[in-house]
């Protein structure tokens, strides 16, 4: 599919690299293509960034058949970009969307205009060590229509954003607070996909959380509210023993690239890491007994995110002294030397620009 590039006539000025936050500021260009049943996805087109004129009547408005992922693209030492994992980030994208009824993309012809994309802003990617371009490409149901049922037309959009380093001054282990009262997900329902309401569904809860002091929810199971599923939105890692221990895939976690990247790297190193069910009791009861050394987060916006603290039913247990341990930062580490190209790719992650 041809992909048409219409200019903008006016760019705007660049931020400087350490004024970036996150998700605030976006590049001069985007990517659009619609989807309807007779002509499938066509209209590919990178145009500037700006407003989409929609009817009020939008279905995505109204019910949230909305998709969505989010990747980045690196600028390497020597110059050159770099993206991290791309086809698993576009692979769950469709994924998403069958469990939304949308229509699949072509992951090859994403990926392609995707780059194109990506080149067109090259030097909107900052170069600040931990600074990136944040991509985020998104599906929307767009029928002008208020009745139930899933859409037969769909906006495909692609926007980046440069953003800041996620720890400019070095690690910050949060605190997290477990509710009972609250999930996320639950088995059988969209937890799986990265879909717009399973976030709108975690806000309330999250509100709670930091009006408790505390930085993120820990969601448990929505069944029998006793198993870990997931850290805000990052999946998470106990170090219990000398075992990497990670809840499993369970039909209501987000399989994330981080989460699969982390146990393919920590086996790489011969650690012993294990998917299963993992009880809060259980984590309170390694703590108890000294045999849990760390927790952390993993995904894409913080890689490894070192959890400090914990507050499950009145009881604040403190985790590994609220220092970051020596397994979490060496993922990190390795994680992002990848990222950036200044260490060997020995698993064939990073695609080039
Ligand atoms: N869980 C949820 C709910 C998420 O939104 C994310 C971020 N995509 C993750 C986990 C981590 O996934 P990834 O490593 O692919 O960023």
């Amino acid at each position: 599919m041809e992909i048409a590039f219409t200019k903008a006539d006016k760019l705007k000025d660049h931020p400087e690299d350490s004024a970036l936050g996150f998700g605030t500021c976006f590049t001069d260009y985007m990517f659009n293509m619609d989807y309807s049943p007779e002509k499938g996805w066509h209209n590919a087109r990178i145009e500037p960034y700006g407003p989409i004129q929609m009817d009020p009547s939008t279905m995505v408005l109204h019910y949230g058949q909305s998709i969505f992922e989010g990747l980045k693209a690196y600028k390497t030492k020597s110059g050159t970009i770099q993206l991290f994992r791309p086809n698993d980030n576009l692979q769950r994208l469709n994924r998403s969307g069958r469990m939304l009824c949308m229509p699949e993309l072509d992951q090859k012809m994403v990926l392609k205009a995707l780059k194109e994309l990506v080149k067109i802003e090259k030097d909107w990617i900052p170069s600040e060590p931990g600074t990136s371009l944040y991509i985020r490409p998104t599906i929307i149901a767009t029928d002008p229509y208020v009745g139930l049922r899933s859409s037969h037309t769909y906006r495909f959009f692609i926007i980046l954003s440069p953003v800041g380093a996620y720890y400019p001054e070095g690690f910050d282990p949060v605190k997290i607070w477990v509710t009972t009262d609250h999930v996320r997900a639950v088995r059988g329902g969209v937890g799986t996909a990265k879909t717009a309401g399973n976030y709108a569904a975690s806000l309330f809860a999250t509100e709670l959380a930091h009006k408790e002091g505390y930085t993120q929810v820990l969601w448990l199971d929505g069944v029998e509210l006793k198993y870990i599923e997931e850290v805000g939105s990052m999946n998470i890692f106990f170090m219990i023993g000398d075992e990497l221990v990670t809840p499993e895939l369970n039909r209501s976690i987000l399989a994330g690239v981080t989460r699969d990247s982390v146990i393919q790297l920590a086996k790489s190193w011969g650690m012993k890491v294990v998917e299963r069910k993992i009880s809060i009791d259980e984590i309170y009861e390694a703590h108890d007994n000294g045999t849990l050394k760390e927790v952390f987060g993993s995904g894409t916006a913080a890689v490894i995110s070192p959890v400090g603290m914990i507050k499950f039913k009145g009881r604040e247990i403190s985790i590994a002294d609220g220092e970051v341990g020596p397994v979490a930062a060496k993922l990190f580490n390795e994680l992002m030397a990848i990222q950036y190209g200044s260490s060997e790719d020995p698993f064939g992650w990073t695609v080039p620009v």
